[in-house]
């Protein structure tokens, strides 16, 4: 179980502590536990990060929903700091991989040994024509959290009632497969508690989502005639945006939204790009049991930014490829080979604050990839009692709470 991967396996030999540094860009979900990892286990480490506090997605949707304040998604580095750990509050510009050192915007430079990208996403501006940095003050993304998942928050709270929402939802892969759906649920329930006449019309790029038939048959029964989901055979596709007039346009139609939610292709961070690590499709192939670069030796992808086979880009899964990736680098600097990992995903879905859905699965390194282990993991039973619902609702809280304590407490 990845649970032994903790940081009591990972001791070093003094001679390789004193030698090795290791360089963590990214204090996210994947960057910030790998980081601690790697200092546990007495290795040298720094961890760079752009921003002095990290706003976390997951519950984020709540947010937008007005169930949930900011401040309950926001984390600090002291702690991590008062454990002895080196954070550096900047962002990373540049990466030579045969120098192996890190630049900072500061002009600064970082020696490593070994390198651990996390920078997570990049949003894809120019993937749909009309949408770029300008267009998501007025059609905000809210797919990274922060500013922009307030700016939703407070238009959802502007829009008159008898409004309609339209919401643009990219095709795979891209961060949190289920959070469009998460999140067209929670607005659904905001329109339905505060603004009983609107609608909320769900343009798809995709025809088959993740838990499609636990929160297609949760819409049914808790907001029925008020969302409407577009698949792409029904021309769900947004192939532009116009956002002076908050028009979508779709191959068969022109959608005007009153409040527009424009979730665009993404890539892995421009940090990825920098060193090399990034192939064509924008994100980042590794070997599935150390987590290094396909592209760059030495260089260790994870998190988001990583093509990681079967496992979806969630937190849960950068939080277990982050120890997995420690486990191994610290083996690498041992000289030995490091272990076949297990790793296991979860991701809650809040329907309403009191109905909770999930999707789990456990994955192993197979033909050069991280593939499901047959007949583990699976979704929430599909007719389960209220209770259970609402059980899978604090469920979903009490990961939040853990997750965070492990990373950030
Ligand atoms: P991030 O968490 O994005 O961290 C990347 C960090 O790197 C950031 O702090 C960034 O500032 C920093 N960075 C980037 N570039 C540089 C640079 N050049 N220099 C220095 N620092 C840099 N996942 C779940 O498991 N469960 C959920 O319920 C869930 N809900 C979600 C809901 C929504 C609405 C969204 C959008 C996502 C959700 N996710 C959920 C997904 C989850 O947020 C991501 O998968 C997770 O954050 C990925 O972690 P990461 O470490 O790869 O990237």
């Amino acid at each position: 179980m990845l649970g032994l991967l903790g940081a009591a396996a990972l001791p070093l030999p003094a001679f390789a502590q004193a030698r090795a540094r290791v360089v963590v860009v990214g204090g996210g979900f994947g960057g910030a536990t790998c980081a601690r990892a790697l200092h546990r286990a007495g290795l040298a480490v720094t961890l760079v990060e752009a921003n002095p506090a990290y706003v976390a997605c997951p519950l984020s949707n709540a947010v937008v929903a007005g169930l949930r304040d900011m401040d309950a998604q926001t984390f600090g580095y002291d702690t991590l700091r008062r454990e002895g750990l080196a954070v550096v509050v900047e962002r990373a510009v540049g990466i030579d991989p045969q120098g192996r050192t890190v630049t900072l915007e500061g002009g600064g430079r970082l020696p490593y040994d070994r390198l651990v990208l996390a920078p997570g996403i990049d949003l894809n501006f120019g993937a749909v024509p009309g949408y770029d940095e300008a267009a998501a003050v007025a059609m905000p993304h809210a797919w990274k959290a922060g500013p922009q998942t307030v700016l939703l928050r407070d238009r959802l709270r502007a829009m008159p009632d008898g409004g309609t929402v339209v919401m643009a939802v990219p095709a795979n892969p891209y961060r949190c497969p289920p959070g469009p759906y998460e999140r067209a649920s929670l607005i659904a329930h905001y329109l339905k508690t505060h603004k009983p006449r609107s609608k909320l019309i769900v343009l798809d790029a995709k025809d088959v989502f993740s838990k499609q038939r636990l929160f297609q048959a949760a819409w049914a029964e808790l907001y029925p005639g008020l969302i409407e989901w577009v698949p792409q055979s029904s021309g769900g596709t947004v192939t532009a945006v116009e956002p002076a007039s908050g028009t979508l346009v779709t191959d068969f139609e022109r959608h005007t939204a009153d409040v527009a939610n424009v979730i665009p292709p993404q890539r892995a961070g421009a940090i990825a790009v920098a060193a090399g690590v990034a192939d064509r499709s924008g994100w980042c192939p590794i070997d599935p049991v150390s987590f290094e670069s396909r592209l760059q030796p030495n260089i260790h992808v994870i998190g988001d930014a990583a093509i990681a086979g079967a496992m979806p880009k969630s937190a849960f899964s950068a939080n277990a490829q982050a120890r997995v990736c420690a486990a191994a680098v610290a083996s690498l600097l041992r000289g030995e080979a490091p272990q076949l990992p297990k790793l296991i995903n979860t991701c809650y879905s809040l329907v309403a604050p009191d109905y909770g859905i999930s999707v789990a699965g456990v994955y192993r390194a197979a033909d050069g990839r991280l593939v499901d282990v047959e007949g583990a993991g699976g979704t929430s039973p599909p007719d389960a009692a209220p209770a259970v619902r609402a059980q899978e609702a604090a469920y979903a809280e009490a990961w939040f709470r853990t997750v965070t304590a492990d990373v950030f407490g």
